[in-house]
């Protein structure tokens, strides 16, 4: 590929990206507010997705809980309200596990397998960003936890903070 047409390339993803994603920024007294407007589907297509509201957190999930659903690597999680948060296509498959007191929700697709979201607090989902339409808004992680999980071939972000546990 030649520099013009990669430029073009990144031009029109640029395009696309303004489409599917509202973002605004705004900052008050001590609180750097950031509220976006997200789609997402599953591998399959069967479930489609939006989640709106203010980003309540983002990062990379390296418990052994989330090897599962990644295949082995952390997690990059990005934590949306549940009030903003709906289907627009298609119902998902619900799994709870029943040998543990306070097991998450997992939500995923009954027809391809893809997890979607999780719940593990009152009021908020966390959705695995590879279901986004645009994984890249992500653009980097703000926090790493769970690394008492860590595998030796996981990376760790340089830039963010990291947790033994859950960020405290
Ligand atoms: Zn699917
Ligand atoms: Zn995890």
């Amino acid at each position: 590929m030649n520099q013009e047409n990669h430029d073009n390339g990144r031009w029109l993803h640029r395009e696309l990206k303004d489409k599917i994603l509202t973002v605004h920024r705004r900052t008050t007294a001590n609180k750097k507010e950031t509220t976006m407007k997200l789609t997402g589907h599953c591998y399959c297509g069967e479930l489609k997705y939006e989640a709106e509201g203010e980003v309540l957190a983002k990062g990379n999930c390296h418990c052994r809980e989330c090897q599962y659903m990644t295949g082995g690597h952390p997690l990059a999680f990005l934590v949306m309200p549940e009030a903003g948060f709906k289907y627009v296509e298609g119902a998902p498959a619900i799994f709870r596990r029943s040998d543990l007191e306070n097991p998450r929700t997992r939500e995923f697709c009954a027809n391809c397998g893809t997890h979607i979201l999780s719940k593990s607090r009152p009021g908020a989902v966390v959705l695995k960003v590879g279901t986004l339409d645009d994984p890249s808004v992500f653009d980097k992680p703000d926090m790493s936890i769970f690394l008492i999980d860590k595998q030796p071939f996981h990376h760790i972000d340089e830039t963010a903070p990291t947790y033994e546990r859950m960020k405290t």
